[in-house]
């Protein structure tokens, strides 16, 4: 854990990836069975105020980049719906405690994003039990490494598109009938997405597929007074890599290929996600914000 307001060198600011790295756990993996715990930002995140009152939903909200938007989001005055699958409870339940002691509504959705009807059911729970949804944030993906074309089965194909991008389209289709002008949503690209490791072929292609979505959805809505951005985030250490994202051997080294040569931790993805949410961006439609350590993108 370390401290994102203390002025510092970036490189050093968190450990780089040791042998200790090197770990396995069964999709979708439990970030309170992970050594290192990634930096969720709940020993350090300030809230200033920047989301009071607003109504946030967010996948992938029990562990990664998700535990540390949905704690940000809560700290900077929002209720959140929290969506996350069945298996992950151990995680939520401790993200559910952190929005409440931020002084927030928490509202667990456990379930299945690759269904359209539970993807319509998380957006009702926002409309009804926070009241309304005024910033989407979809965060959730797979990412199941597979060296060989012969080797990728349609089964993967179709669960990757499914997680990472027909969950986002139909979270945005649900959300966008309910929400205000002012609103905000926010996809999770990759560098994948323009530099995509062969071994992560369907993955790469859905976070291309998102940056894409991304700039064709926010044209459409812009004038309804809904903004769509994405943030692209580079190799950051969560549970993601240690259940199939990355091959268990290359975990040592993870993130050594950034120019700062560490992993990201979740807590400094989150305030990105914040910015994008807020109005501080009203003028930043259709963009992809990259926070990768420093590998260049298009
Ligand atoms: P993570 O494993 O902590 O979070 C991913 C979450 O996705 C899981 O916790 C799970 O709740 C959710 N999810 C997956 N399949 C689901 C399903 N079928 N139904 C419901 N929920 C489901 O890992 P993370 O790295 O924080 O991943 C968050 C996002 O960041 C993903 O979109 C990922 O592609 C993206 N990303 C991660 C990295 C990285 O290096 N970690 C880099 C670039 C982009
Ligand atoms: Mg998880």
């Amino acid at each position: 854990m370390s401290d994102q307001y203390k002025f510092q060198d970036p490189a050093e600011q968190y450990q780089k990836a040791t042998p200790e790295f090197k770990q396995q756990q069964t999709p979708p993996g439990l970030e309170t069975e992970m050594k290192p715990r990634p930096d969720d930002g709940s020993a350090t995140y300030k809230g200033t105020g920047r989301l009071a009152g607003r109504k946030a939903i967010v996948t992938g909200a029990d562990s990664g980049i998700g535990r540390a938007v949905a704690i940000a989001f809560a700290r900077e005055g929002a209720d959140v719906v929290l969506s996350y699958m069945p298996e992950e409870e151990q995680d939520a339940k401790e993200v559910v405690k952190l929005v409440e002691e931020a002084g927030r509504k928490a509202v667990a959705v456990p379930g299945d994003l690759k269904e359209e009807k539970y993807c319509e059911q998380v957006v009702s729970a926002a409309v009804e039990q926070l009241g309304g949804v005024d910033i989407l944030a979809n965060i959730a993906g797979m990412q199941q490494y597979v060296k060989d074309i012969a080797d990728l089965t349609t089964e993967q194909f179709d669960a990757t598109f499914k997680t990472n991008v027909y969950a986002m389209f139909w979270l945005c289709k649900a959300a966008i009938k309910h929400m205000p002008k002012g609103s905000a949503i926010i996809n999770t690209s990759s560098i994948e997405a323009y530099s995509p490791e062969p071994i992560l072929l369907d993955y790469a292609t859905t976070k291309a597929a998102i940056n894409t979505f991304t700039k064709a959805l926010a044209q459409q809505v812009a004038s309804k007074g809904i903004r769509v951005n994405a943030v692209a985030p580079g190799p950051v250490w969560t549970a993601l890599q240690i259940t199939g994202g990355q091959p268990e051997e290359v975990l040592p080294e993870f993130g050594a290929e950034t120019p700062l040569g560490r992993p990201g931790q979740p807590a400094e993805m989150a305030s990105a996600y914040v910015y994008l949410a807020s109005q501080e961006s009203s003028y930043v439609i259709g963009d992809t914000l990259n926070a990768n350590g420093g590998m260049p993108t298009p």
